[in-house]
């Protein structure tokens, strides 16, 4: 007979010999992993209740002050576009002071630091922009109005940079040793015509085949990119012999045409679904008031997280650009004529990361896990690079509020901010494995 009786005699007696026994085994392996910070869990909720997380996650809130303060210093340092150094050095300064190995600063002038776990892979890179908008001669001092930051890039992406900052700093207060390595890296022409240059010198070069998974962290808010907008950008430069305003009068152009050119482009219609979008963003050329002018360019950025779409508005923009200048031409009956070349100066290629794949669904975790709402979005990140490579890839935001971005008037509201920097912490401890 097997009753429930005999079950429990059974239990009873065989527990005090191998459970006691296994049960000193765990108590002593558990102290020695806590004092030497050894994570086995492996849900992002799990590894929240390890005492060295949670001592890292404390440490980030309480250091988030003195985080802000330091935000606002790499503010102040200009960052141009293709001018990264001096902000680089400070970083690669600030890595070296923070223990990271083998820091270095690559061809491309991206800042990598080494925080080695306890084997070589997986290797996380958790990377954050140097570069801004802003050309150089900006004025990039931060004022503060009530407790918000003003300046511009004080949120993209020097609260990237901050949180990445923070992230070392609290890993290394609470000793918290990963199984896997996080390879960190301030990155160059993450923005503009710097386009993805850093990434591109990373992925293709720098760490070529040793990236097993990316976080990028970019700007404000609590969202994770998944999707990858891909673009492409052209420099068009219309030219013609130009003249005199009055004497010459009856010529073909080149403002003019380029004028048409916009005209058309402004008309174009695009799938809101995948968003499609087309932007001229700068226009330049002439000489004087009273000159037919010689040349005339403009720069254009087209988007679509859809490589179809992108092709689709690409040939479009193209034709217009035909079209226009055939118009101009034949208006002045091809008195000039004014030529054109349109110069393709940006790819960004387009890629995504599933939603259903384990770093998206790590990502969402951790944000449950810390209590924060799950927002995925598509964006143009340091992570196109590595999704079109197929490499698990996102771009999370750094926690806070963000205003006015590129523009001169961009503000950091910090309220909370210190769970975008929990967040990054928990997520980089839960990929890193
Ligand atoms: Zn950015």
């Amino acid at each position: 007979m097997f009753n429930s009786k005999t079950l429990l005699f059974h239990v009873k007696q065989e527990f005090p010999l191998f459970h006691v026994k296994q049960a000193f085994f765990t108590l002593f392996a558990g102290v020695w992993l806590a004092s030497v910070g050894i994570i086995f869990a492996q849900t992002p909720a799990e590894l929240l209740q390890s005492p060295p997380i949670r001592a890292a996650l404390e440490a980030a809130q309480r250091n988030e002050p003195a985080a802000l303060e330091e935000q606002v210093r790499m503010c102040e340092i200009p960052a141009p576009p293709f001018k990264e150094e001096v902000r680089g050095q400070e970083l690669k300064r600030l890595f070296e002071g923070l223990g990271l190995k083998d820091v270095r600063i690559d061809k491309a002038g991206n800042v990598i630091g080494v925080r080695p776990g306890r084997a070589a892979h997986p290797n996380l890179v958790f990377s954050a922009h140097l570069d801004t908008v802003f050309p150089e001669g900006t004025d990039v001092k931060v004022k503060r109005e009530g407790g918000v930051l003003k300046g511009p890039g004080i949120g993209d992406d020097c609260r990237g940079l901050t949180v990445m900052l923070s992230v070392i700093r609290a890993l290394n207060e609470a000793h918290v040793e990963t199984p896997g390595t996080i390879t960190f890296v301030a990155d160059v022409g993450e923005e503009g015509l710097g386009d993805l240059r850093g990434m591109k010198s990373l992925f293709y070069e720098s760490l070529k085949g040793q990236i097993d998974k990316f976080i990028s962290v970019d700007g404000t808010g609590l969202g994770i990119v998944h999707i990858g907008v891909g673009s492409n950008r052209y420099r068009v430069t219309f030219k013609g012999p130009g003249g005199h305003s009055f004497g010459a009068f009856g010529m073909a152009n080149p403002i003019q045409a380029m004028g048409r050119a916009i005209a058309k482009i402004d008309a174009f219609e695009v799938p809101t679904q995948p968003k499609t979008t087309f932007n001229v963003g700068r226009v330049g050329g002439g000489t004087s008031v009273n000159a037919i002018p010689f040349e005339a360019w403009m720069e254009v950025d087209m988007r679509s997280s859809d490589p179809a779409s992108l092709k689709a508005v690409d040939t479009k923009f193209n034709a217009a650009v035909k079209e226009a200048v055939e118009e101009e031409n034949r208006r002045w009956n091809n008195r000039g004529p004014v030529t054109v070349a349109a110069e393709l100066v940006g790819v960004r290629p387009a890629g995504q990361t599933a939603k259903d794949s384990p770093i998206v669904q790590t990502a969402l975790g951790v944000s449950r896990a810390l209590k924060i709402e799950e927002v995925l979005r598509e964006g143009s990140t340091d992570s196109n690079v590595p999704m079109n490579l197929g490499i698990p890839a996102i771009t999370i935001s750094g926690g806070g509020n963000g205003t006015g971005a590129h523009s001169l008037n961009e503000a950091f509201d910090p309220k909370d901010s210190w769970r975008g920097t929990q967040r990054a912490i928990l997520l980089a401890v839960a990929l890193a494995r």
